[in-house]
């Protein structure tokens, strides 16, 4: 599910260009305390070199061996001859008039994946929305991301480097960390989880702030249940019913609503955590008071809350629009008399195209011109 809604309503402030070279050594980020510990065996090192290069790379966020100055000289040189410290490149950076910041990455194997960055000023919060996979094989017909098609899954070490050089290059404590980039996470479920361990032990991410997001895959919720992770699960419904859900969702047919329902009761049973539900609004599609009555009905005693987002595109629209604010009010009043809490997305970085899939797409058009 997409980071952000775009829209196109104010002006980009601050494209910042970086230089793009492909990392062809192996990148420290994204190893444990016991690999670190191994490789610097491997290397002739005591472990205690491996502690300190650990706080180095997950708290103390440094980008270059260099800044790690109470390391001797002689060892950072052979760290550098040997590794690098994160896998990934940036590309383009881009700065939203809302402060939202958008970042390309290139992969050690030449794809491009992009992360944002948010700010949210009621809660003076920072939120990162990073990404999971190269293209999507998911395909939900509203999504840029699933017209690329699947492409490869993320390393442990390109996932935890989005949080890590991005909070080294916006210098900000980020608190937040929400799994909706590009990507169905539960189908690059290993590395994923590795990565979520990694972010909240060594980077200190409360697991409670943070977000996994699916468009459904139940066999892989099932197995999240039993994870024993407090993160938030969000799971993206986009329609009560089996046969709206079949026309902008494929993965339906394969887990249909009943099935799905089914699994999130059980992951609440299980893990006693409150689950998201998100809801792409779409304009005579899923927007209806029958659906609205629907969803109701749907998760009635069911321990969720419900976050509506009004679709706004930017670029091609696949033939979807946007809800009126009346149809959204009145779909929100409906599912809300039902006692569920329901919230309204605010869009951010509408002008950066902050959506999943958006970025990546502009730097392929922009590359294959
Ligand atoms: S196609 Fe993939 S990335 Fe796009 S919304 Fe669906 S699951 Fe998310």
């Amino acid at each position: 599910m997409s980071c952000a809604p775009p829209s196109s309503e104010t002006p980009i402030t601050s494209p910042v260009p970086a230089a793009v070279e492909t990392v062809t050594k192996p990148a420290l980020i994204g190893k444990n305390l016991e690999e670190l510990t191994a490789l610097m065996a491997d290397l002739g090192e005591k472990p205690f070199r491996a502690k300190q290069l650990f706080q180095w790379l997950y708290v103390k966020s440094a980008r270059k061996f260099e800044d790690m100055t109470d390391l001797a000289k002689p060892f950072r040189q052979k760290l550098a001859d040997n590794f690098t410290v994160g896998p990934l490149t940036m590309v383009e950076r881009q700065v939203s008039a809302d402060g939202t910041r958008k970042y390309l990455f290139k992969t050690p194997t030449g794809q491009t994946i992009e992360s944002v960055l948010m700010y949210f000023e009621d809660r003076d919060t920072y939120s990162i929305c990073i990404s999971s996979q190269v293209g999507c094989a998911v395909d939900c017909k509203f999504c840029a991301t699933g017209k690329l098609g699947f492409k490869q899954n993320l390393t442990v070490a390109d996932i935890t480097d989005q949080y890590l050089a991005v909070q080294a290059d916006a210098g900000k404590d980020i608190r937040n960390i929400v799994m909706m980039g590009q990507g169905e996470p539960m189908l690059n479920y290993d590395n994923v989880i590795a990565a979520i361990r990694l972010l909240n032990t060594a980077a200190e991410v409360g697991i409670r702030h943070i977000t996994l997001s699916t468009s459904g895959i139940v066999p892989k919720i099932d197995a999240l249940a039993k994870e024993g992770m407090q993160l938030v699960l969000a799971v993206s419904l986009h329609a009560p019913d089996d046969e709206t859900r079949n026309k902008i969702m494929p993965i339906n047919t394969k887990y249909p609503v009943a099935e799905l329902m089914r699994s999130i009761k059980d992951y609440i049973g299980t893990t006693g955590r409150r689950v998201t539900i998100e809801y792409v609004m779409l304009k005579g599609i899923n927007d209806s008071q029958w659906h609205a009555e629907k969803l109701a009905e749907l998760l009635r005693g069911v321990k969720v809350n419900i976050n509506l987002i009004p679709y706004n595109p930017i670029g091609d629209s696949y033939g979807f629009e946007r809800p009126s604010n009346n149809t959204i009010m009145r779909f929100m009043e409906t599912v809300m008399a039902s006692g569920k809490k329901v919230t309204v997305r605010v869009e951010r970085g509408s002008d950066i195209a902050a959506a999943c899939g958006q970025l990546a797409n502009q730097y392929i058009e922009k590359t294959s011109a």
